[in-house]
């Protein structure tokens, strides 16, 4: 039993190039939000206070996307560094394979199943 590595290299790739949009994307969209200063030397209303609250908490938002992203390039990149390596597709704490349709469905996982169900009840107590 062998796994395609150049299979899933590919869909790493292509997973990467989205991640990659999607932060350049976040990027663009909190620069064109520096409107913030305009806002603050207006804010002397109670209105104008409501709309800059909603500014923030969509800027915090994007930063808390942002990091989820950045989180995934890391995982992506180690999964890419694991192919390399020839470690790739197996569970870093069972040592088994992590099995084909998990893979797929998630390129950069570093658990089985089993593994990652067990985890998270225990992250749940
Ligand atoms: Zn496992």
């Amino acid at each position: 039993m062998s796994i395609d590595f150049s299979y899933y290299r590919e869909l790493l790739l292509e997973k990467k190039r989205e991640v990659e949009d999607n932060l350049k994307s976040i990027k663009e969209t909190s620069s064109s939000n520096s409107e913030l200063g305009l806002i603050g030397e207006l804010s002397s209303s109670d209105d104008h206070l409501a709309e800059y609250a909603s500014i923030v908490y969509e800027h915090e938002s994007a930063l808390t996307v942002e990091k989820i992203l950045k989180d995934m390039l890391k995982q992506i990149d180690a999964a890419l560094k694991r192919i390399e390596d020839g470690t790739y597709g197996i569970c870093e704490v069972c040592k088994k394979p992590i099995g084909e349709k998990r893979l797929k469905a998630i390129p950069y996982a570093t658990m089985c199943v089993h593994c990652k169900s067990l985890k998270e009840k225990s992250a749940r107590k």
